[in-house]
């Protein structure tokens, strides 16, 4: 187990696995090159990405994140700013300052190697970083996989590279580490263990718990209750300025070069200025159209994904390709639903980060692993289960919504056009996030009895994972990147 707040951490557009995690991943190289006294020997660094970093990582700014990393930045706190110039800048200096401290020549072009048809075995967004001395000896060779939602993990530098396309070898996939401390602190720790909603479920009918109070006492084992609940408002307070600051860019393209148009700021515009869709008008068609909760769902999913195609400050939940589908629909809450509040915000992102935590744990939120359904499919699951449980259901109902929310969703894949975080990925997260409401609007028609559960729904997204071909898993090597030409 692990904390739920793990879901939702503050990053960088435009992509969690191919922006936040290689970020991270050279970050954690250099910090261990300074933490081993190595940092003071080493005249140059090479990082090579594969698999989907390589297919994929020029539209993700992959590159850029990396050597931002290895500049000593983080993705919470790293200057959006400098991501989009830091090529140019290295360029010009032809120097980079490792760890912030430690001044080496580097040749941008030379030394960030995008090896395009290989991946390693163990998982396709690999990457290796290598730190050499002035014998031209190496120092330190590390390697590491971003295994979804900016979460990395390191890796055996011996780890085989096979074909983009070929299967990998039995027994040689990624499997999680057992040595994890912060896990097993957390296990020792939390009060209540589950490992399947299933047995999430039997926890709260024994107790008589929402699954909210569940997550709660688990957390607050870990932490502080203010602190637990200060860090889920202070994600909340990033959601909402990620929507305004979509809602009012002024930028009108999205860079990466298909010429997107950014449509959240035009789209605020007229929802907020109309006065007969505020009036709620239904005789006129136009205006039918505009005057539904969805439209401005839209407007709050759109405005999120666009701010994150542009490399702007995003949370995570649980992917940054998915980012704009939690936040709509706990602003539709907050906006739309009579007696929301903050207390409501918190119990919606607990429960929204469990089935997080369970899509995590049983199944994958890597698009390169699954395709589309680990990434959108889940935060739909999430956004339904958290809407769900402020909107009072129960704890099945609550399952229920959840596996609504992924059930539509499997075997969609991932196909992004250019390689870039657009199309289809920002219209996605509106439909998703309105159908997410919907789940929410069935499941609480019902019962809470409902045939399949969401441990079957997720161990059927990762079935038909595994069996689908690698050119829909973020490679942008099938479905709309080969058929929508690019400028
Ligand atoms: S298609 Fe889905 S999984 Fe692929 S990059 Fe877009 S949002 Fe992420």
């Amino acid at each position: 187990m692990f904390s739920v707040l793990d879901m939702f951490t503050i990053g960088v557009g435009p992509s969690s696995s191919h922006t936040v995690g290689p970020m991270r991943a050279a970050n954690a190289f250099v910090s261990s090159l300074r933490d081993s006294g190595m940092l003071a020997q080493v005249v140059r660094v090479r990082t090579v990405f594969y698999g989907s970093l390589a297919m994929t990582g020029m539209g993700h700014g992959t590159d850029r994140a990396a050597v931002a990393g290895l500049e000593g930045s983080l993705p919470s706190t790293v200057d959006t700013g400098h991501l989009l110039t830091i090529k140019q800048e290295c360029d010009q200096r032809g120097t980079l300052a490792l760890a912030g401290e430690h001044s080496i020549a580097f040749d941008y072009d030379r030394d960030v190697v995008f090896e395009l048809w290989q991946r390693l075995a163990a998982h396709p967004n690999g990457m290796r970083f290598q730190a050499f001395d002035d014998r031209g000896d190496v120092v330190d060779e590390q390697v590491w996989y971003s295994i979804g939602g900016g979460f990395i993990r390191p890796g055996r530098r011996d780890d085989l590279m096979i074909g983009i396309h070929e299967r990998p070898p039995q027994g040689s996939t990624f499997a999680e580490r057992d040595d994890d401390t912060q896990r097993v602190d957390f296990e020792a720790r939390a009060p209540y263990h589950f490992a399947s909603c299933s047995e999430l479920i039997e926890v709260c009918e024994r107790t008589g718990m929402p699954i909210c109070d569940v997550v709660w006492a688990n957390e607050t084992a870990m932490r502080p209750a203010g602190e637990v609940r200060g860090q889920l408002l202070r994600v909340w307070k990033l959601m909402r300025s990620c929507i305004m600051a979509g809602c009012t860019s002024e930028q009108t393209t999205l860079p990466g070069g298909l010429e997107v148009r950014r449509r959240a700021p035009q789209m605020y515009r007229r929802l907020a200025s109309n006065d007969d869709v505020l009036r709620h008008d239904q005789h006129r068609a136009d205006v039918a159209l505009e005057s539904s909760d969805a439209a401005w769902v839209n407007l709050f999913a759109l405005a999120v994904c666009e701010e994150n195609a542009g490399g702007g400050r995003i949370v995570t939940a649980p992917t940054n390709g998915a980012a704009g589908i939690i936040p709509a629909v706990l602003h539709y809450y907050w906006t739309f639903v009579d007696g929301a509040g903050e207390d409501g915000i918190v119990r919606f992102l607990l429960t929204a980060g469990a089935i997080g935590y369970l899509f995590k744990r049983n199944g994958s939120i890597s698009g390169a692993e699954v395709g589309c359904q680990g990434e959108v499919g889940s935060a739909c699951s999430m956004a339904s289960a958290g809407l769900c449980e402020v909107m009072g259901g129960t704890p099945r109902q609550v399952e229920n919504a959840a596996e609504i929310g992924i059930e539509h969703h499997l075997g969609l894949t991932c196909d992004p056009v250019g390689g870039l975080v657009q199309i289809p990925c920002i219209e996605r997260n509106a439909m998703a996030a309105n159908m997410a409401i919907n789940a929410v609007r069935m499941a609480m028609f019902g019962d809470g009895s409902h045939l399949v559960s969401l441990d079957q729904a997720i161990k059927t997204m990762m079935d038909t994972g595994a069996d689908m071909m690698s050119k829909y898993k973020e490679t942008s090597q099938g479905g709309l990147a080969v058929n929508v030409v690019e400028c």
